[in-house]
């Protein structure tokens, strides 16, 4: 049995997040800033589970000098703060809330979609300079316009429903067969989407396959008049090519709240020096620029803490290992049976041929219930529920699995 988990929080993560942990039973320091390495060195070998959000750097020295480290929740979306490989060869499973914000995206792209059609930012602008501007020429409804959904995942599906109920009529185009919601229709080409579309919006991973998606090409084939939204990735989109498009008045309008650098902090100076289509931009009208805002409400924060913090409790007291970047998904339905001689073996393990001989070969005089085994790149992780164990002999399996030679950690959970 493990004693009691030490948990270091920092960054000032959600205090829902940190009582959930405290309801677990584990020990848990809660710290508003961020810490250098050199104080993770210093402070982390006290803790086996720590939470940061993007400012903590977890490098391959902090890594390496805290064996005892079981686990890392990132309470945010990225993860290239930590070193992944590194964590997951010394046994560390990374964890992190990718889906916590799809709500926030959804809602914030149905607000672009009104206020691009009612051309709501440059009157809000012109007033504010003391300019009456009232006009109804080129502002439209968007009940019975066509949205077209580009990537038909967490964001886009949940956008799907909101559009409908406003009356619109959505398509979708995703690179694999996707159930509609309400009366959506997935087309098959992304040219096909584009040509139907009065607004199309981007909800598309960043990989290689949709780097530059959207250039010029992509622009020509929207309707005259269509409104463009990108809240996915910045890469995603030529941002000159799109310049080019509202410049020539092709399209309405766009907004845009994700770019292909941004900067690292809040403040003045985004500007040409992170893209020569900045200065472009601010120069036209109907074009929202936002701060990659899509995901930043109070309501993604809390759902940020408590996903992520039950995924570290589920890990330390079940070995689940569901959402983990860094880990094979391994998982088992909860032991029910109330049997004192029943274990639950977590074996993370180098990727070599002969380990499950090895290891079922010890555990061959017991009754392995169930065991589930994955492996990703140079790891493997084991599940397994033993019964018929007595309790003089749980030691003796931990150290004959844990001498094995693939071994990297072992732990026995009852
Ligand atoms: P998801 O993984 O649930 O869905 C992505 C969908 O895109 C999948 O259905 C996938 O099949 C599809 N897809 C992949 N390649 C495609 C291609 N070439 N053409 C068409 N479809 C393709 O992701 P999600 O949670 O809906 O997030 C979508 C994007 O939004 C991600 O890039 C994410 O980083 C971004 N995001 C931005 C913010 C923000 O603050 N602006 C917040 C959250 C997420």
């Amino acid at each position: 049995k493990q004693g009691k988990v030490k948990v270091l929080l920092l960054e000032n993560i959600n205090l829902d997040a940190a009582n959930f942990l405290k309801n677990a039973g584990y020990e848990v320091d809660h710290v508003s800033k961020a810490y250098s390495e050199e104080e993770l060195l210093q402070k982390l070998p006290n803790y086996q589970a720590i939470g940061i959000r993007s400012k903590t750097k977890i490098t391959k020295k902090v890594i390496d000098a805290n064996p005892q480290l079981l686990v890392i929740g990132c309470f945010c979306i990225g993860t290239n703060q930590v070193d992944l490989d590194s964590a997951a060869k010394k046994g560390i499973a990374v964890f992190n809330s990718p889906f916590s914000n799809s709500r926030s995206v959804a809602e914030l792209v149905i607000s672009e979609i009104i206020a691009l059609s009612r051309q709501l930012t440059d009157r809000s602008g012109e007033l504010k300079q003391g300019i009456w501007n009232k006009v109804s020429k080129g502002c439209w409804e968007i009940r019975g316009k066509t949205l077209g959904i580009v990537g038909y995942g967490h964001i886009g599906a949940q956008l799907s429903v909101l559009a409908e109920a406003f009356g619109m009529s959505v398509i979708y185009y995703d690179v694999i067969p996707i159930m509609p919601l309400g009366t959506a229709r997935q087309v098959d080409t992304l040219e096909d989407l584009l040509s139907k579309s009065d607004f199309v919006t981007l909800h598309v991973p960043e990989i290689p396959d949709t780097i530059g998606m959207m250039g010029a090409l992509e622009f020509s084939q929207m309707k005259n008049g269509a409104y463009f939204i990108n809240n996915a990735r910045g890469k995603v989109v030529d941002l000159d090519a799109l310049a080019d498009a509202l410049e020539s008045k092709h399209l309405a309008g766009a907004a845009i709240d994700v770019f292909p650098r941004e900067p690292g902090s809040n403040g003045p100076g985004f500007d040409g020096s992170l893209g020569s289509f900045i200065p472009r931009l601010r120069q036209l009208n109907n074009l929202i620029l936002t701060p990659h805002i899509g995901g930043s409400t109070e309501e993604a924060q809390r759902a940020i803490g408590s996903e992520v913090a039950t995924a570290l409790v589920r890990y330390l007291n079940y070995g689940t290992t569901l959402g983990s970047v860094n880990f094979p998904e391994v998982d088992l339905r909860a032991i029910t049976a109330q049997d004192e001689r029943h274990i639950r073996l977590c074996f993370v393990h180098r990727n070599e041929p002969g380990v499950l001989k090895v290891v079922n070969n010890i555990l061959s005089d017991h009754n392995i219930e169930k065991q589930f085994s994955d492996s990703k790149g140079d790891i493997a992780y084991l599940m397994a529920d033993i019964s018929g164990v007595g309790h003089e002999e749980v030691a003796d399996i931990y150290t004959q699995i844990k001498r094995t030679q693939a071994n990297i950690l072992t732990r026995l959970l009852y």
